[in-house]
């Protein structure tokens, strides 16, 4: 595989940013097409747990991003009324702290800055127009007219991945019934660490992006129809606020007044079956392993898979030996975190409708998957 050059990467988001950096750091001159004429990411956060943390410091940007971000440590798991009931999250790997949260579009940008520190060209507004997947190279037509050759072709253009449908099939994310809700604000001091508040019908998180300011996601069952209207969204989010009397909670609801500024999402799943490669063509991140957010896997599952390919291309082997090997260390690891999140919704799920099985431990069933997502990739 160290035969491999030149390499276009089609998407520029968490996988895509990602592989670029880890791929131009070991010689290789990388393009990334990226459908948007501007990178437009939201200001809500994400959860870095210590494996992600692991992944981008193998980037050489875990310094920064936990610099950028907030690191914390467990998360408190509370009653709607504010009381804690236990700790939930996964220990710390060496120097790196349990979790990082992190505004998404100040990830993006510590990213894209090493991306192009590394010397990655963007092709942004563009698209691929045509593949031609050949034994020996990549054939590439763009939405703009444009070509390119290239040794490999990198899928990284998420779950309603173009490339896949060109490379690989037909393949469609499923709703699961969840949904979540988002919306950032100026951090009260009293928050020290993530938390989690349980309430009848939903759950609700509060986590810390910076030293000032930290986002909160709810999760609720929207059955059958999930889409909500633009104008619906605060009165709707602030009444699936209302039974959570924990203060915390209490003192941010008047806040949310801007329908512009919830991130409200139906959340889908997709897990493609393996081979999740053809000739020179590879897919990775929620192009192959949509997850839904249960154990906050899904970015750093992206970056487990650009590290991986990194590593594999600098090995001597064939590319089909190489793709094969990025299956065997990938496929498992990608599957049960998928299985689990799925799990974990339906069984929430069944609690807010009262049908919990009995001798159900969620907790358990996180900790486990969590903890193996600590062993090295
Ligand atoms: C509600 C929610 C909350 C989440 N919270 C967390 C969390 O706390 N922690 C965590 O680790 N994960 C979380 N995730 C998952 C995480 O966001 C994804 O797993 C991660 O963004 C996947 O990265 P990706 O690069 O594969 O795809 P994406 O982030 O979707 O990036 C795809 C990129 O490709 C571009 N693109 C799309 N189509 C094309 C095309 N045809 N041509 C060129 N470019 C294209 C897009 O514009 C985008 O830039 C969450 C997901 C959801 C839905």
């Amino acid at each position: 595989m160290s035969s491999v050059k030149k390499v276009l990467i089609v998407g520029g988001g968490i996988g895509g940013l990602s592989s670029g950096i880890a791929l131009a750091k070991i010689g290789c001159s990388v393009e990334i097409a990226e459908i948007h004429a501007a990178f437009n990411v939201y200001g809500v956060g994400i959860i870095q747990p210590a494996n992600a943390l692991r992944a981008l410091d193998a980037l050489g940007l875990a310094d920064e991003a936990m610099r950028r971000g907030s690191p914390y440590g467990m998360v408190k798991m509370c009653s709607s009324g504010g009381h804690m009931f236990t700790e939930v999250g996964v220990p710390p790997i060496g120097r790196l702290p349990s979790h990082n949260g992190i505004s998404r579009k100040i990830l993006h940008d510590i990213m894209y800055e090493e991306a192009v520190k590394q010397g990655v060209f963007f092709r942004m507004g563009v698209t691929v127009a045509a593949i031609d997947n050949g034994v020996d190279g990549v054939a590439v037509q763009f939405t703009d007219g444009s070509n390119g050759s290239y040794d490999i072709l990198i899928g990284a253009d998420g779950v309603n991945s173009k490339v896949r449908s060109m490379v690989l099939g037909n393949y469609k994310a499923k709703y699961t019934g969840e949904s979540v809700w988002r919306y950032a604000f100026k951090r009260p001091a009293e928050l020290e660490t993530g938390y989690m508040f349980m309430g009848r019908k939903t759950k609700v998180g509060l986590i810390p992006m910076t030293a000032d300011t930290m986002y909160m996601f709810v999760v609720s069952a929207e059955g059958e129809s999930p889409a909500i209207a633009e104008n619906e969204l605060v009165p709707k989010m602030k009444a699936l606020l209302q039974e959570y009397r924990a203060p915390m909670v209490q003192h941010v609801i008047e806040e949310i007044s801007d329908p512009k500024k919830v991130i409200y999402r139906p959340l889908e799943v997709l897990f493609v079956p393996a081979p999740w490669y053809k000739n020179r063509v590879l897919l990775i991140g929620d192009a192959v392993h949509a997850t839904i957010p249960q154990l906050g896997q899904g970015a750093g599952l992206a970056l487990e898979d650009s590290i991986v390919l990194a590593e594999l291309l600098q090995s001597d082997d064939d590319l089909e030996t190489g793709f094969q090997k990025f299956m065997d260390r990938r496929l498992e690891r990608c599957k049960m975190i998928v299985d689990v999140s799925v799990q974990i919704g339906e069984l929430e799920q069944l609690d807010w409708k009262g049908q919990m099985p009995e001798g159900t431990n969620i907790g358990a069933i996180m900790g486990r998957a969590l903890g193996a997502m600590m062993q090295p990739i």
